[in-house]
């Protein structure tokens, strides 16, 4: 049932979990809806199966807006979103690795000290942090990664020494692999004897891999361009093997699949070079990933798992605007890197036949930190989670089960490294810091080109009356004022017993 997000008040039950609102109505439909679910399947546990695409924008599947409108259409992922729910205000990180470590700790940035990609080689990553997998993997779930990772390539941070039983993919991220193999982008290293002898002697992993829980990783291939084409036919490929596997199972699983497009460079594969209407390697590249959750969904439904399983698609950040054609579409202001809403507003579908009520569509907060909780709550493993460190994410089980469930999260809050920048309640995005796109002072309007700025009464936009985030509204309503500020203010207090972390910094 909507209720008032602006008016309506949380709870906090510990110190260390984000207050979070308690929709009676909903707790009761979702709980009814979940004991049911086990009383039918001998107290089964849900699968969960996550696909997080890299760099894919807000507005690039058919069912947000894209599609057939640019060029690339997507009619798995918009079948996908009309048996569950869509959201509209589904939220990432900035970028890549703070986004994905966020996802499987349900801690912001600043808690689990990732605040931007590490690259090439660079040290640094999820070591030391609790993650979904480990947990589920507690409670009994096969737990399988695939495909991209980008949490640190030291040891410790592998995924098969933080919850994974198996990994294939690769170690970091997209471009690293080819783009000094690329005469278009490299000249001065691909011609150079001296430069390519410098790059391959960098400490940084040249191939993809395969790992086993505990075990010393392997490589089982070094990533040229023709190969990196193939990735995601590769990678998907395996995952469809580990889902056939896993049907004649008994044990619940955690399939956390991680593509490697869209993000920069795109190479498409061979069987959709040239297919996407718009021919260009970027929407090329999209459609191939439609086939591809359109391959998974298939065969979770030939397997008779597709009523047991949680679908979540989603990307890890908006439009990378910076290698533009080369990148997505958003309606949103700025990119990739920023905390407009660009850079973070990002595509979420939601799938569980029978569990999801079909159709839905909602504009409710959810931060890909959620899945943590909710995934947790939903193995009946919820009092598992840390209690040591601070848990931003929140249980949005509710959410999803209730036929027309509200969100539970009250605060969006925007981090841009180690700088507050944002929070968002209801309509309203209440600002103090953001990275600038304007054209006078960013020769190539994106996330990471521009300056920071900081707004010494700040800035306040009306999502819905304005989401390319123009005009500040905030003389007009001054009224909300404190409201906000008192929500920026109590989060922040959160960091005195419960300190920041940096481990790769802005
Ligand atoms: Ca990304």
């Amino acid at each position: 049932m909507a209720t008032d997000t602006i008016t309506t008040k949380t709870v906090r039950v510990a110190d260390h979990r984000e207050p979070a609102f308690q929709h009676v109505d909903d707790i009761a439909a979702a709980d009814e809806r979940i004991a049911a679910y086990r009383a039918r399947h001998g107290g089964r546990k849900p699968n969960v199966l996550v696909v997080l695409m890299d760099d894919v924008g807000w507005g690039d599947f058919g069912c947000y807006g894209g599609g057939v409108a640019v060029g690339a259409p997507t009619p798995h992922i918009d079948r996908l979103a009309t048996a569950g729910l869509r959201l509209t205000s589904c939220y990432s990180e900035p970028s890549c690795t703070p986004s994905r470590a966020s996802l499987l700790t349900g801690r912001l940035p600043m808690r689990h000290g990732l605040q931007r990609p590490p690259m090439y080689g660079e040290k640094g990553g999820l070591q030391g942090e609790v993650t979904l997998a480990e947990l589920l993997s507690t409670a009994g779930y096969v737990t399988q990664a695939v495909g991209k990772w980008h949490l640190g390539e030291n040891v410790e941070s592998q995924p098969q020494h933080v919850g994974f039983d198996d990994f294939y993919g690769f170690l970091s991220v997209s471009d690293m692999y080819t783009e000094w193999r690329d005469p278009y982008f490299f000249p001065e290293i691909v011609y150079s004897e001296e430069r390519t002898k410098w790059i391959e002697n960098q400490p940084f992993n040249k191939c993809f891999v395969h790992a086993t829980r505990g075990a010393a990783l392997e490589n089982v291939e070094e990533v040229t361009i023709p190969v990196l084409s193939r990735l995601d036919d590769m990678w998907a490929t395996y995952s469809i093997a580990f889902l056939r596997r896993m049907a004649a199972e008994a044990q619940p699983w955690l399939l956390y699949h991680c593509t490697r497009g869209a993000h920069f460079d795109n190479y498409p594969h061979e069987r959709f070079l040239g297919k996407s209407p718009a021919k260009h390697p970027y929407k090329d590249t999209l459609i191939e990933l439609d086939d591809i959750v359109g391959r998974l969904v298939e065969t979770l439904r030939a397997t008779g798992q597709l009523d047991h399983t949680l679908v979540f698609v989603s990307s890890d950040n908006g439009p990378e605007m910076e290698t533009w054609p080369d990148a997505a579409y958003s309606p949103f202001r700025c990119a990739k890197g920023s905390t407009w809403e660009g850079g973070q507003r990002v595509p979420g579908i939601l799938a569980w036949p029978g569990m999801i009520e079909p159709g839905r569509a909602s504009d409710g907060l959810f931060s890909q930190m959620d899945l943590f909780p909710t995934a947790l709550a939903l193995a009946g493993a919820d009092d598992t989670a840390p209690e040591d460190r601070y848990i931003d994410g929140v249980d949005q089980s509710s959410f999803l089960l209730a036929p027309d469930g509200a969100s539970n999260r009250k605060y969006l809050y925007y981090w841009l490294g180690r700088t507050f920048s944002a929070l968002r309640v209801g309509e309203y995005k209440f600002m103090m810091a953001s990275i600038s796109d304007d054209d006078r002072d960013v020769l190539n309007p994106g996330g990471f080109t521009g300056v920071s700025q900081k707004y010494p009464y700040g800035r306040l936009y009306n999502l819905y009356l304005d989401p390319k985030e123009t005009r500040s509204y905030l003389i007009r309503k001054l009224a909300y004022l404190e409201s906000f500020q008192s929500g920026a203010r109590n989060h922040l207090a959160t960091f005195k017993k419960y300190p920041p972390k940096v481990v790769v910094g802005l």
